[in-house]
C-alpha cells in the first residue's frame, strides 16, 4: 500500500539553517515548501532537493506580512492539498546595544522572529486541526534563554518564540498537534559568519564540545521531533548548543 505523502514548510528556507532543515526533510521522502523572501535562492533550493526524489515548491512570503501568509498556505493547500510539518525557521538579526537601539529595528526583529512564527502557526493550525495530526517546530535560540549583550530585540523575540511554544503546545495538544522549539547555540551560517572574529572565538571557548554547530546539528534536531519517535514530545525545548547552555 502506498504511504500517505507527507508536506513539510520550512520558512526562511533559501539558504543557512532553514535550507538544511528542508534538505534532511527531503531525505525522508518529505515533500518541501521552500519559503522565504529570497526568490531566486528559494527557487535555486527546491530545484536541489528535486533531485532526491521529492516534489519541492519555492513559494515567496515575507512570514511577518499576515495577508502574504494567508495567500502561502492557501497557495500550499492548493498544490499539495495538507500541511504535515510546520518549521518556523525565518529570523533575522539587527545588533545593537540596547541604549542605541532604533525602534524600526526592535519592529523589525519582533516583527519577523516572532510576529512571522505566529502567523504561520496560526495558518499551519487551522490546517492540521482538521486532521488531528501535525508537528510545529519553532527555531528559536540561546539568546532567548540567556539573553545576549547587544541583542535587546533578537533575545526578547527568541524568548517570545518559546512562549508560544508552550502556549500552543498546550492550545493544539488535544487535536494531535506537537509543538517544540529547538534553541540553537553558535551554528556556522552567513548569519554568524559576519560577527567580529573576537565574539566567534569567545562563543568557541564557551562551547564544552569545542566546535561550532552545523546546519546539519539543527535538521537532525527537527527530523527528531516531527518523527513518530517523538509523538509524545510536546511543549518542550530543545538545546543544540554544544554545551554552550546548560
Ligand atoms: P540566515 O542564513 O540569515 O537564513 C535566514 C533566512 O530567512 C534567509 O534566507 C532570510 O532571507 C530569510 N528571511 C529573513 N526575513 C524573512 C521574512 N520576513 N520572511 C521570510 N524569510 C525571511 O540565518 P540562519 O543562521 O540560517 O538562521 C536560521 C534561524 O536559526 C533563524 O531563526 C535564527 O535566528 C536561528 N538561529 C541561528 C543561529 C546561528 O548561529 N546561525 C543561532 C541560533 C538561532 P534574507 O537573507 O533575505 O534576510
Amino acid at each position: 500500500m502506498e504511504q500517505e505523502k507527507k508536506v513539510a514548510v520550512v520558512t526562511g528556507a533559501a539558504r543557512g539553517i532553514g535550507k538544511s532543515i528542508a534538505a534532511k526533510l527531503a531525505d525522508e521522502g518529505i515533500a518541501l515548501v521552500i519559503t522565504d523572501v529570497m526568490m531566486e535562492q528559494a527557487e535555486e533550493t527546491a530545484g536541489e532537493l528535486a533531485q532526491k526524489g521529492v516534489e519541492t515548491l519555492a513559494l515567496k512570503a515575507d512570514v511577518s506580512n499576515a495577508q502574504e501568509v494567508e495567500e502561502l498556505f492557501k497557495k500550499i493547500v492548493d498544490k499539495f492539498g495538507t500541511v504535515d510539518y510546520l518549521v518556523n525557521n525565518a529570523g533575522i538579526t539587527r545588533d545593537n546595544l540596547a541604549i542605541r537601539m532604533s525602534e524600526t529595528d526592535w519592529d523589525m526583529v519582533l516583527d519577523i522572529n516572532l510576529k512571522g512564527s505566529f502567523l504561520c502557526a496560526q495558518q499551519a493550525a487551522k490546517i492540521m486541526m482538521k486532521k488531528r495530526s501535525g508537528s510545529i517546530v519553532n527555531i528559536s535560540s540561546v539568546s532567548g534563554l540567556l539573553g545576549t549583550a547587544g541583542q535587546a530585540n533578537y533575545a526578547s523575540s527568541k524568548a517570545g518564540v518559546i512562549a508560544l511554544t508552550k502556549t500552543l503546545a498546550r492550545e493544539l495538544g488535544g487535536r494531535g498537534i506537537t509543538v517544540n522549539a529547538i534553541t540553537p547555540g553558535f551554528i556556522i551560517t552567513e548569519m554568524t559568519d559576519k560577527l567580529p572574529e573576537e565574539v566567534k572565538d569567545g562563543y568557541l571557548k564557551q562551547i564544552p564540545l569545542k566546535r561550532g554547530g552545523t546546519p546539519e546539528d539543527i535538521a537532525n534536531a527537527v527530523n527528531f521531533l516531527i518523527s513518530p519517535a517523538a509523538s509524545y514530545i510536546t511543549g518542550t525545548v530543545i538545546n543544540v548548543s554544544g554545551g554552550l547552555v546548560i
